[in-house]
């Protein structure tokens, strides 16, 4: 709870300013492995613990270029359709658009970040290898993140098989549709929220090089 001074006492000084919450949704599909995967929605929740709100949100919906029509099943697993991605903008002008969005929201201000994702999949697995395929540099704020499935590990001792389960076991409703990245991010962000109001500091779990 707020006190009048709007401060949350519970709540540790944590070792950056800003988290910032993001889930990829990617191309995919049930009865094959689709390479190159790609990303095709691409949201960041910008979370000041401080004072708990989400001061500024990056959302973009992102057209695949090796797999361009989505399956079926990826339709019915993020509830993106085709007209969401079509005309949109290629991974590296999303990147632009992001890095133009951190200078401002961040690196401008000297402002001290880290990225929370829910496992490692998005930025140890996801944005390395379409880099990778497609020979775009990964610039370096990328490269650390927390997985907060290992900071709810470090508070309740137990490892959540992913976000429903922790969201579960918080006692926190689960908002939105599971598998729609901005949706997710709200839901990771909630679980934050709440790991911060049992008094954890937060400290990065992922690196790659
Ligand atoms: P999530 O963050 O859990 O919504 O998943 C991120 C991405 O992982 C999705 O956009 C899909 O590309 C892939 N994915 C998640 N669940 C499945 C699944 N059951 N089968 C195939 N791919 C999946
Ligand atoms: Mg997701």
């Amino acid at each position: 709870m707020a006190t009048a001074q709007g401060t949350f006492p519970t709540v540790k000084d944590q070792h950056f300013d800003y988290f910032l919450v993001l889930d990829f949704e990617a191309t995919c599909d049930n009865t094959q492995k689709i390479i190159p995967q790609e990303i095709i929605e691409f949201p960041v929740l910008k979370l000041n613990p401080k004072t708990l709100q989400v001061e500024s949100v990056f959302h973009q919906y992102v057209q695949p270029r090796a797999h361009k029509e989505l399956t079926p099943f990826c339709i019915e697993l993020t509830g993106i359709v085709q007209d969401m991605v079509d005309g949109q903008p290629h991974i590296e002008e999303t990147l632009e658009k992001f890095h133009e969005w951190m200078k401002t929201e961040l690196l401008d201000k000297d402002a001290s970040f880290t990225f929370v994702t829910c496992g490692d999949w998005d930025l140890k697995t996801m944005l390395p290898s379409q880099c990778r395929h497609f020979n775009i540099p990964v610039r370096p704020y990328f490269k650390s993140w927390i997985n907060i499935k290992k900071s709810f590990a470090d508070v309740t001792g137990e490892f959540p098989k992913g976000m429903m389960p922790m969201l579960h076991k918080l006692q926190i409703p689960h908002r939105g549709r599971h598998h729609s990245g901005i949706d997710d991010c709200r839901n990771i962000a909630a679980i934050l929220k709440g790991l911060l109001e049992k008094g954890y500091v937060f400290k990065n779990t992922g690196f790659s090089t």
